[in-house]
Order: structure tokens, then sequence, then C-alpha cells
């Protein structure tokens, strides 16, 4: 008791301490010191626009944003320029729709089976790539990722539009950050919770049985939510039956293919990726399978970043710098390995799974593009959602289709393409601003200039340094 009233006492003087220090030093992480500008009318002028819709790119554009929308755009010789407003002149830049990526976290693996949440610099480093929405692919923490999508809402911090994902629906498993379901009625009481408490999508996860993710899928559809999947236990076309409405990456989960597959267990991710490897991608099963996805209009999303950091041969990941000391060193270990690792079954499966997604899109499907900043590290927010969108290049995609694919489809997928998702009059002005032409060399994706955010343009360098050698602690 003594000691109990001894702590409260410490912590009310702590506590004072702190508030008054924060009167005196201004915030330097407030949203202000990463704003380049903010002003009624906005115009971009001299610049490419690449519109998101998978049209060629225009060159020597005036776009005129207005109260955060965009009110006009146009070849530069057909619009008036308003007076008062603030110009911006662009030549040799490209301007794009902001990304809409859709398998990205707010945490990050730092130790063996421990995630940690990392919301706040994940945050602005998504923005500084040139993300303005995304959706969480599945939480780790419980409320975090909804208090950061309000505060961002709320303009109290800086970071892109959330779609915040509900903690994993999922059986037991190893995870200690991840809770297991009981059964369907518990699945039930879990979606329930979860969106009362203000998640605005579900993800399923690997150990999940198919009685407790269509429980899951029907009380989310009942709210109006959506329901996605890294499953293994349930396969791809049984999900699909069951009604859920997206798969999470690529091909690389689905263990339709496996031989011996017991309902409702999963046979463990590497023997549904070698069943994948030996599949004929040309046959008769994957093409149904395909088939059944279109059909059933399930979308799927391409992760090929966290893939890559698996596969031998493959470039280092940009980004590294931002990372603790520690967590860079450990990532560098696990990428030696990876290069050491001569038979490693991502050597014919990366590439394969490029070929699977392409036939996916080829034959209507909906193929929506994310990060998923997880396996052994190395995955950097914004960094990493660039090289998402090479990837697809790297896939057999058109520069424009694969922007497309990172921007309209996204927001397609979430409901939002009538207000987000390409540059057109009355949109939402969601933005990135990029040296050179990504229309044609896909690297120039990288050379973020600006990010705006409902017309209010954001400084990358400014939001990376604000984080630099810091990602790992908070
Ligand atoms: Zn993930």
């Amino acid at each position: 008791m003594h000691k109990l009233v001894f702590g409260t006492a410490a912590a009310a003087v702590a506590t004072t301490v702190m508030l008054a220090a924060q009167a005196q030093t201004p915030n330097p992480n407030a949203p202000a010191n990463f704003i380049t500008f903010n002003s009624p009318v906005t115009v971009l002028t001299h610049v490419r626009v690449i519109d998101g819709t998978g049209a060629p790119a225009r060159d020597n554009q005036t776009l005129v944003i207005r109260d955060g929308r965009i009110a006009q755009v146009g070849g530069v010789a057909s619009i008036t320029l308003p007076a008062g407003a603030n110009i911006i002149d662009l030549p040799g830049r490209s301007v794009l729709p902001g990304l809409v990526m859709m398998h990205e976290h707010l945490y990050y693996p730092t130790g063996p089976g421990v995630y940690g949440q990392l919301g706040e610099s994940f945050t602005r480093l998504y923005l500084a790539g040139g993300v303005t929405t995304m959706r969480t692919g599945g939480n780790t923490n419980g409320v975090m990722d909804y208090n950061l999508a309000r505060r961002i809402e709320a303009g109290e911090m800086v970071g892109p539009a959330m779609d915040a994902t509900a903690p994993y629906l999922n059986g037991p498993s190893p995870f200690l950050q991840m809770y297991g379901l009981k059964d369907a009625a518990d699945a039930r009481r879990q979606a329930n919770y979860w969106a009362d408490m203000g998640a605005s999508s579900f993800k399923a996860y690997m150990q999940i049985t198919r009685d407790e993710l269509k429980a899951s899928i029907e009380e989310a559809h009942k709210r109006g939510l959506k329901v996605t999947g890294h499953l293994c236990s349930v396969t791809y076309g049984e999900a699909a039956d069951l009604g859920i409405d997206n798969l999470e990456h690529g091909f690389f989960a689905a263990t339709d293919f496996v031989a011996d597959k017991q309902p409702d267990v999963c046979p463990g991710q590497a023997r549904g990726q070698q069943s994948v490897a030996a599949l004929d991608e040309n046959g008769a099963p994957f093409a149904a399978l395909v088939k059944k996805l279109v059909d059933k209009h399930v979308a799927l999303t391409s992760t090929l970043t966290v893939f890559e950091t698996f596969t031998p041969g493959r470039p280092s990941p940009r980004g590294l710098d931002v990372l603790t000391p520690q967590l860079r060193e450990q990532f560098e270990r696990a990428h030696e390995r990876v290069e050491r690792s001569a038979s490693s079954t991502y050597t014919a499966l990366f590439p394969k799974d490029m070929r699977m997604e392409r036939a996916f899109v080829k034959a209507g499907g909906l193929l929506t593009a994310g990060i998923d900043p997880t396996g052994a590290g190395g995955v950097i927010p914004g960094f990493a959602d660039q090289r998402q969108i090479e990837l697809l290049v790297e896939a057999g995609f058109t520069p424009l289709e694969a922007i497309s694919i990172g921007t309209l489809n996204g927001a397609k997928y979430l409901g939002r393409d009538a207000s987000i998702g390409t540059i057109a009059v009355g949109k939402q002005a969601d933005l990135m601003i990029v040296g050179g032409d990504p229309s044609t060399t896909i690297a120039d994706i990288r050379r973020v200039e600006t990010v705006v955010k409902k017309g209010v343009g954001y400084d990358p360098s400014k939001l990376i340094a604000s984080v630099a050698g810091q990602v790992g602690l908070w």
C-alpha cells in the first residue's frame, strides 16, 4: 500500500515535469514541420501527368488544386491560372496519384518471434515514399492502428489515410502476439468486438479453420467490412467459396496444390510453396483456381518485396539506414545467409509467382499491391512501396499498368475509387511529384520530391530525416 502511494506520487511528479518540458520545447514532430505547401489554391504547372488509369502520360500539363481537391487539369495553354494561387513550376517532373497500398503493417520483426510496434516512424516513411492511402494487413498490437488512423485523419500526426485492420483472426499458433480463436462462435465475437473498437477490415491467418473463416466473413460482411487472408490451413479455392474478399501474397501462400492436404490443417508454408514451385503453371488445375478467384471477385495482393528478401541474387533493399544500427546489422546477417542458400526454392518460385500474378490479371482478376514489412526484415516502408511497383514491371506489366495497380486498383478494392486512386477533376488531391518520367523509366518512382495529401505538400526528405537511425525504437 505504501509502495503504491509512493509510486503514484512519483508518477505524478514525473508527469508534471514532462508536461512542463513539453510546454517549453516546440514539438519537432509537429505535422507543420513536414509541410512544404498548404494553400487554398495550389497550381502545379509544366508537369507531366500520369493519371493512374493506365492512359499514356501527358506532357506539359497544369493541375489546379483547390481546397484539397483537383479542380482542373489540362494542357498548359488551356488553363488560366487562378489569381492568388501558389504556383509551382515543375519542368522535368511527373505527377502521379498517391500510392494506395494494401499489405502494409505498422510492425517490424525486431527479435525471435517478436514484432516491434513502429506505428509512428512507419506512417511517416509510408507517406515519404508516396503512399497516401494504405490498408494495414493485420495488426499485432490491438488498438494502435486505429488510434493512428484517427489521429492522422484529425491532422494531429502525419501519415497516409488508413484502413486499419483488426488483430489477426487465427487459430492457435506459435505467434506470441496473436490470439488463438477457439471456434466459430469465438470468431463471431472477435470480429464484432474489433469492429466496435474501430477496425475497418480483417485479416485471417494461417491456422484458421474453414468454420471460423466462414463465421468471420459473415460477421464482417454484415457490417460492410472486408476480409483478406494469408492462408495455409484453408486453401485459396475454399476461401473463395466461403466468400473471402482478398488473398495476400500472390500465389506464394496457396496450399491448393499440396497432394495430401488435410482439411483445416496447415501443412506448413514451405510445403505449400514447394507444391506451387512444382505446379504446371499452364495446366488445368491452376487455370481452374484463377477462374474461380476471378468469377468470385476475389482480389489478389502482390507482395513481391518481402519475397525478394528471401531470394538469392537480388539487390540489397533501399532504406536500411533508417533502421537502428542493431536492426540493420541483424538484417544484413540474414541477407548474407540468403545469398549463401544456393538451393533456395525462391530462385525458381519468385519469377514463377510473377508469371502467375500476370496470368491472374490476364484472366480479369483485380491485382493490388503491398509490401509486407515482415520476414527477416529489410522491407522498409516507403522505399519498399516504390520497389513493389518496380517489381511489377519486372513481372512484365508496363510501367503504366504497374502504377495503376499501385493506385487505382487499391482504391477500387477499398471502394474509394470515386474519390482517390487517379488524377481527375473532383478527386482528392492525393499525389506524388517525382523527378523524371516513371511511365518510361519505372525507377524514377524513387525520385519523390513532394507527396501531396488532400492538397497539402509534404517533404519526403524531412519525414525520413525525422526517423533516421531510430526505426526499431518507435
Ligand atoms: Zn503481412
